[in-house]
């Protein structure tokens, strides 16, 4: 049995004052909801605020991006060993990142590499672009940017409870589109490509150890079609963690 995660990453959205405000409000229905990993991902800004809100809960704190140096002369970026001070989790690899700030696999991997060295549960992201659907490419691609996203971990990266990473797919065109993949389509590409590529990188074992969650246009009206699928453990939800009740109807869905 994995743990259902849900993450809600809040992209460049939410200034302190208004994540301090969203949070407060979600804090007590996210609570209550047990047997979910609930993870809240903020801008840079806003992860101390929030952090201090959650003191004392059983929601997560991630960031959504990080170099891969403990320390350097890299203006603008942020290190893993200033994110884990901060945080349990990491988003690597969003299509976002991939598509504007020309994030590649070798550097996805590097990051991963950092992140579970800082103690950190990268949270990597995969999927193809609309072309690359429709032009047939969708498995090739997937499993390629499994295997180089995660190529080369050390033994001692892999927790004995697991290997510590969560995967999310996310079909480029299912992203902030309100077209979202089906249910059946998404588990299909992850029993098809991206468990065959974890087993060929960890093993059987290893392979089914890991969360792998959906992200793409999950609202709570969709939900629970994708929860109630064997081969999706979770959801990485953009637009709508942003929405109090809505995120926590989601995350509600999952625990059931
Ligand atoms: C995301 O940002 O990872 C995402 C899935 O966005 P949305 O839910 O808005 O499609």
């Amino acid at each position: 049995m994995r743990t259902p995660v849900v993450a809600g990453n809040w992209k460049m959205y939410k200034t302190v004052t208004e994540a301090r405000h969203m949070v407060s409000e979600m804090v007590p229905g996210l609570q209550a909801i047990k047997g979910v990993e609930k993870v809240l991902c903020p801008p840079f800004t806003a992860l101390l605020a929030v952090s201090a809100l959650l003191e004392g809960t059983d929601i997560g704190i991630g960031a959504q991006n990080m170099h891969w140096e403990n320390a350097g002369a890299y203006t603008g970026e942020v290190s893993p060993l200033m994110v884990a001070e901060i945080c349990q989790y990491i988003i690597l690899g969003h299509s976002e990142r991939r598509t504007y700030f020309m994030e590649t696999d070798t550097n996805v991997n590097r990051k991963v590499q950092a992140a579970l060295l800082h103690g950190l549960t990268p949270i990597v992201c995969v999927g193809e672009t609309l072309e690359e659907n429709e032009t047939g490419r969708t498995r090739e691609v997937v499993s390629r940017q499994t295997k180089q996203g995660l190529v080369g971990l050390s033994f001692e990266e892999e927790s004995s409870t697991g290997i510590n990473v969560i995967i999310a797919y996310e079909p480029v065109w299912a992203i902030g589109t309100g077209r979202a993949a089906t249910a059946e389509g998404a588990s299909a590409v992850i029993a098809q490509s991206i468990r065959p590529a974890l087993a060929e990188l960890f093993g059987q074992q290893g392979a089914q150890s890991i969360r792998v969650l959906y992200g793409g246009s999950v609202s709570a009206g969709n939900a629970a079609e994708f929860f109630a699928q064997p081969e999706i453990d979770g959801a990485l939800v953009g637009g709508a963690s942003l929405k109090v009740g809505e995120f926590i109807q989601i995350t509600q869905s999952a625990a059931l």
